[in-house]
């Protein structure tokens, strides 16, 4: 009887001892989670070890440590990668009621294997003593004749690029996009070079008129105290794609728990918390994202963009049509 006492007594405190920790995998800078996590550690005791590194060296390593790695959660942003680690093998499925009845069914795995935890869009930014906003209307609108030698956007290797045509593709199909990203292609300006924020200064240095970007680079380059960022800032404005249509198309950052999850629960009570609301307020605000939530307030800064109409499209499908994306792109001479 003393034994079966003793054993239950070890089980329970051996499991409170790895309850008490989970490890995370983290494609986002450390300055972007951390002070979340702390706050998190101070409230439940709970130990967070952080890696952070670039997404495809994560997954790569996920890979490579299989079974063994000490990783729980696997933080990341656009859902094209939370995609590819669930293909690969290397998260597990996990049943949450507060994740999916907090989560908007179109922002997160329907087997559970990730889900949303901020929001972006993909936009269009405009030089604005050079273009009229009445001649701005779509994405589609981009590939007219009319704006040859006038757009700046990055490589077709960048997924944020390769899941905005996996958007276009669930919208169309295949020959379509095709079609649209030639056209595309013919009005660059020059060939595809930097990130983001090189296709906003590039705009505002006069090498083009329009850029296709995602959202949080302009409102951080709008903020920066770099003089620099927030000078090239001012002379471009936003215009949200597709208003008359289906909306802008948006992306997540996003979390899944690893195949290999030592501390699945832990893990799991963790994403439960950054979908509350504190968390979504502080979590979209610090790197000038949208809550993945619905009702929860956004940034001052955001405010004063206003409301924009959003792709409903299940993000999913970002994921599935990716690698018919990069192959059209390739075909259309996107480099
Ligand atoms: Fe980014």
């Amino acid at each position: 009887m003393r034994c079966i006492w003793l054993g239950i007594l070890l089980l329970t405190v051996s499991n409170t001892a790895l309850s008490a920790e989970v490890n995370i995998y983290s494609a986002r800078k450390a300055a972007l989670i951390k002070p979340l996590l702390d706050v998190y550690s101070e409230e439940t005791g709970v130990k967070i070890n952080i890696v952070t590194g670039k997404a495809d060296a994560l997954i790569k390593r996920l890979e490579l440590e299989g079974k063994n790695s000490p990783a729980d959660l696997l933080l990341t942003v656009d859902v094209g990668r939370l995609y590819r680690a669930k293909q690969a093998n290397l998260l597990q499925p996990i049943r949450s009621e507060v994740l999916t009845n907090e989560i908007p069914a179109n922002y997160r795995d329907a087997e559970g294997y990730w889900f949303g935890l901020s929001l972006r869009s993909r936009i269009i930014v405009y030089a604005k003593d050079r273009v009229a906003i009445d001649k701005l209307s779509s994405y589609e609108a981009l590939a007219d004749p009319v704006w040859k030698g006038h757009l700046c956007v990055r490589s077709s290797s960048n997924i944020y690029n390769q899941s905005l045509v996996a958007s276009l593709i669930a919208n169309a199909g295949i020959d379509a996009t095709e079609h649209w990203a030639r056209g595309l292609v013919n009005n660059f300006a020059r060939a595809p070079k930097g990130g983001d924020r090189d296709q906003i200064k590039a705009v505002a240095a006069g090498q083009c008129d329009l850029a296709l970007v995602n959202s949080y680079y302009l409102a951080g380059m709008m903020s920066s105290k770099i003089a620099a960022e927030a000078s090239a800032a001012s002379k471009v404005a936003l215009f949200w794609p597709n208003q008359a249509g289906r909306g802008a198309h948006v992306n997540i950052s996003g979390a899944g728990i690893t195949r290999s999850a030592k501390h699945r629960d832990a893990a799991i009570q963790l994403l439960e918390f950054l979908v509350s609301d504190a968390a979504q307020q502080w979590y979209a605000k610090t790197n000038h994202e949208y809550p993945v939530r619905e009702g929860v307030a956004t940034s001052e800064l955001l405010k004063q963009w206003g409301d924009f109409k959003a792709d409903p499209l299940n993000l999913m499908l970002l994921g599935e049509n990716n690698i018919e994306a990069v192959r059209l792109m390739d075909r259309a001479g996107w480099k």
